[in-house]
């Protein structure tokens, strides 16, 4: 059994950014960082928009951040968590080899964009497969790209694209958008856009990077291929907040329902980046609610 003032759940640029500010608070952090090392950014390729980099591959960028953490005293750690105890203080929390007790917990697991789960998708993401146009849709200026979902965040992203993209494809797989009437207005008014109902995803084409999606019409089965240079899945995102059921109050989709600035509904138990925020999504807002949530946590155990 490990105790410790601070243990921070999560490795992306939230729980590191907790890391580094509660380490140089003397705090002594644990960062839980999972097997999966350093969250969304390890599967992205270039980042040109995170202040002080213009442009820095996304892992290499994460293997600073948990450098400038560990400088200053925190302390990774590889493994999973496996259950969490928020009923009593200090705090308990499970992990696959030892069993923690924590004066104080900042929740940093993130959200997981959904795929649609083909072979190639995985081979080809970073080299023209994105789930993210405000981190990518640069690399596309001039070229022809699809974005895949019938919801906000594809119209969003669709939209977002059109500032570089010459064409962007909007394949939904049914003829009736989900997204709302305002995201629906703008984006079909955009000449730049345009839809491809009732289609289904079945292939992603290309050996290097993408070159075009393989496209099965659900009404009439028939197939055909789209030439893009890149594909922007936009199905939603996941927050991974399974471990917090029936402990931490989470809204309808599962994100953390925030009870004040960085607090939970427990007292002592903080959250950071996108495992509550859904809005932004961005690597910087997550290492800001990072900050905040370790000055957060910082000042309550002082009151103590
Ligand atoms: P969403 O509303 O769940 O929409 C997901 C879309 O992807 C749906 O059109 C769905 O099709 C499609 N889809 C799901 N699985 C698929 C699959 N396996 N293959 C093909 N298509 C698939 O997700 P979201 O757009 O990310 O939005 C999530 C939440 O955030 C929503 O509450 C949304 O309002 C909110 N949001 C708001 C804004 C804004 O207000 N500006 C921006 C982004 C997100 P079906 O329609 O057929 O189910």
């Amino acid at each position: 059994m490990i105790h410790t003032q601070l243990l921070i759940v999560g490795s992306g640029p939230a729980g590191l950014t907790a890391g580094i500010y509660g380490s140089r608070a003397d705090l002594k952090p644990i960062v839980i960082a999972g097997k999966e090392l350093g969250g969304q950014l390890m599967l992205t390729t270039e980042v040109e928009n995170f202040p002080g980099f213009a442009s820095i591959q996304g892992p290499e960028l994460m293997g600073k951040m948990i450098a400038h953490a560990e400088q200053f005293g925190a302390t990774m750690v590889h493994v999973d968590v496996t259950a969490v105890d928020f009923s009593q203080r200090p705090f308990i929390v499970h992990t696959e080899k030892e069993e923690y007790r924590a004066e104080s917990v900042i929740v940093a697991t993130g959200a997981s964009a959904k795929w649609l789960g083909l072979p190639a998708e995985a081979r080809l993401r970073g080299h023209g497969v994105s789930s993210c146009a405000t981190c990518d849709g640069f690399f596309f200026r001039g070229k022809e790209v699809a974005v895949v979902g019938g919801g906000d965040t594809a119209l969003e992203e669709a939209t977002f694209l059109t500032k570089f993209a010459s064409k962007v494809t909007v394949i939904h797989r049914r003829d009736t958008l989900r997204a709302s009437k305002p995201l629906q207005h703008r984006a079909k008014n955009n000449s730049k856009i345009s839809f491809l109902w009732n289609s289904q995803v079945t292939d992603i084409l290309g050996e290097q990077s993408v070159a075009g999606v393989r496209l099965k019409d659900v009404t009439t089965g028939k197939e055909s291929t789209l030439d893009v240079a890149g594909v922007f899945i936009a199905i939603g995102h996941q927050p991974n907040s399974k471990l917090f059921r029936g402990s931490l109050d989470l809204d309808d989709h599962g994100y953390i329902t925030p009870h004040g600035r960085t607090s939970t509904n427990i007292e002592g138990v903080f959250f950071a980046g996108d495992i509550e925020d859904h809005h932004y999504r961005q690597a910087i807002t997550a290492a800001g609610i990072g900050c905040m949530a370790a000055i957060d946590a910082e000042r309550w155990l002082s009151a103590q």
